[in-house]
């Protein structure tokens, strides 16, 4: 089912998502190239992490088709009209192309920060205890919680809490990182340190990264193409450098008005 050109990894071809008769996303198109760094912006309620939560088969949709990496995401349509994947493995293939990090970090209370990273790779890629560990270590180093391996993550800050979701996204090798709003639950102080680690990220040039933030500045320095989201549609979009300093459209120049 493939109808994606190589070079795009994500494509929403006219995608709608209803909750009852509320439309939150409205006819959306909207392309991700592979390895490309795409940062979404928009007011609230404009529809940014429902995009995100489709993609992570967290939300099914209401029409139209979603593309990963080449495969469709939803088949069957539920007595409720929605579409659903074809079956539970279809779903899991998908979604291992993905990782996603949370506004709230989401991880496992009752499990050591190492072991959050290991019981994916370990439980659903099957992958030997002994490499799960290796590269749960080489993830630690990378985001700079080296010590912290045994704590739990009430022991630690949230900074390093949002760090850990981070690593334990990456232990699964996705292809591509979803991240809503990583940094909006954390103390100021705590947000740079999660914003230097994404930044590494970013650098990568394999690794596909969506992106839902508010620190405009962050989004300009490391993405490739900026998305302004509006009523569930993409109004505008662009360079950051074009669209952060020559918005065409009003409700673009309002929103960047009011978060600069
Ligand atoms: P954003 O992330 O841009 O702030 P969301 O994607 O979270 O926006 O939400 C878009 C709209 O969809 C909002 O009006 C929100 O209230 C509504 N919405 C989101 N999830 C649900 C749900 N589970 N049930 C009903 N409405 C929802
Ligand atoms: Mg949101």
């Amino acid at each position: 089912m493939t109808d994606t050109d190589a070079d795009t990894i994500i494509k929403f071809d006219k995608v709608v998502k209803r909750f009852d008769s509320f439309t939150v996303i409205d006819e959306l198109d909207f392309e991700v190239k592979r390895g490309e760094k795409v940062t979404i912006i928009g007011p609230s309620g404009s529809g940014k992490s429902t995009v995100l939560r489709i993609l992570m088969t967290l939300e099914p949709i209401s029409g139209g088709v979603v593309y990963v990496d080449g495969d469709t995401l939803w088949h069957e349509k539920g007595s409720d009209g929605q579409l659903r994947p074809a079956s539970e493995r279809h779903l899991r293939k998908m979604r291992e192309k993905m990782g996603m990090v949370f506004q709230q970090f989401n991880l496992f209370p009752h499990m050591s920060v190492r072991r959050n990273l290991t019981e994916a790779p370990i439980q659903v890629l099957g992958m030997p205890k002994a490499e799960a560990r290796q590269r749960a270590d080489e993830l630690l180093e990378m985001v700079g919680l080296t010590q912290h391996a045994d704590k739990y993550p009430h022991q630690l800050s949230g900074g390093q809490q949002q760090r850990v979701g981070i690593a334990r996204a990456l232990a699964m090798r996705p292809k591509i990182m979803l991240f809503d709003e990583p940094t909006s639950a954390l103390d100021p102080e705590l947000v740079g340190e999660v914003l230097n680690v994404i930044r590494r990220l970013a650098e990568e040039h394999d690794l596909t990264m969506l992106l839902v933030t508010h620190e405009m500045n962050f989004a300009r320095q490391i993405s490739d193409r900026v998305c302004f989201f509006d009523r569930g549609k993409v109004l505008e979009q662009g360079k950051p450098e074009d669209l952060f300093t020559n918005p065409k459209e009003e409700r673009t120049r309002e929103f960047l008005k009011a978060v600069l």
